[in-house]
């Protein structure tokens, strides 16, 4: 298990600020939620934390500076299913979950397959399919489990529900909250709020860079700002959308005389 926390994080793409002074922390054998609309840096910010683009600001795993180079991550301990997955549509489901082991020492690499395929048992039905050829909730599922080849004690997704049918999410957010009580901590970005609170421990709500709400999951989803943002209630009827921190200002101006 690993904690993870992050001080002041800051990202720039020249002199656009994306990512701007962002502390949170994700504590051992949490699933931990970074909510927020298009646009707010939350990929990004699992980059960052991955040594895939350059950081500013602090990041500890277990209380010692994180490694910046994304080789020196994975050896960490940490690994991240990025959005859209990434497999190797070409090689089977198989050869996709031993390239994912590839830090790990050949002799354990068996052994590890063995388990992903007790862990994920419709993978090892499928095991000879070529990746490619698979559902989008399969290949997520192939990619989860690549992920998990290396046994991390830290494991990133990157929108994991996207595109799913809402069966197939219910199934892999499932499988996400084994994984952390199985030991490993998660931190999930996620744009399906209303699921992805119903299986993580807190959520932190991103928007324009910077964290503008967190909390107990289950006081998120109650809350009536993520409500308001996030679940379709009271949305702008201009422009048909809101935000939580539009709704936090809107709370605020209604609270001030
Ligand atoms: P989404 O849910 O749509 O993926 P997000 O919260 O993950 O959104 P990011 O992908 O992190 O958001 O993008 C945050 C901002 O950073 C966006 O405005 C995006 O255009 C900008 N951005 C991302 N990558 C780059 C880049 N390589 N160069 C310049 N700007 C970038």
């Amino acid at each position: 298990m690993s904690e993870l926390r992050t001080v002041s994080l800051k990202k720039r793409y020249r002199a656009r600020t994306v990512v701007q002074d962002v502390s949170l922390s994700v504590k051992s054998g949490e699933v931990v939620g970074l909510l927020g609309p298009n646009g707010a840096g939350k990929t990004t910010l699992l980059k960052a934390l991955n040594g895939l683009i350059p950081r500013g600001g602090s990041v500890l795993l277990d209380g010692a500076e994180m490694p910046e180079k994304t080789h020196e991550i994975v050896q960490a301990g940490v690994a991240l299913v990025p959005e859209g997955r990434q497999l190797f549509p070409q090689l089977t489901v198989a050869e996709n979950l031993e390239l994912g082991g590839w830090l790990v020492p050949k002799a354990q690499r068996a052994e590890r397959l063995a388990q992903a395929f007790v862990d994920f048992p419709k993978l090892k039905e499928r095991a000879t399919q070529l990746a490619g050829t698979m559902s989008g909730g399969e290949q997520q599922m192939v990619a989860v489990a690549r992920a998990m080849m290396c046994a991390p004690r830290l494991l990133m997704l990157d929108e994991p529900s996207l595109g799913l049918a809402p069966k197939m999410v219910d199934e892999l957010l499932t499988i996400v909250r084994r994984i952390a009580d199985a030991g490993t901590t998660v931190l999930m970005v996620e744009q399906n709020v209303k699921k992805a609170l119903t299986v993580a421990d807190r959520g932190y709500v991103m928007e324009r860079g910077t964290l503008v709400a967190s909390g107990p999951a289950k006081l998120l989803a109650r809350s009536t700002v993520i409500r308001e943002a996030y679940l379709g209630a009271d949305k702008d009827p201009a422009t048909g959308t809101t935000s939580a921190a539009d709704a936090v200002r809107r709370r605020k101006a209604v609270a001030t005389p």
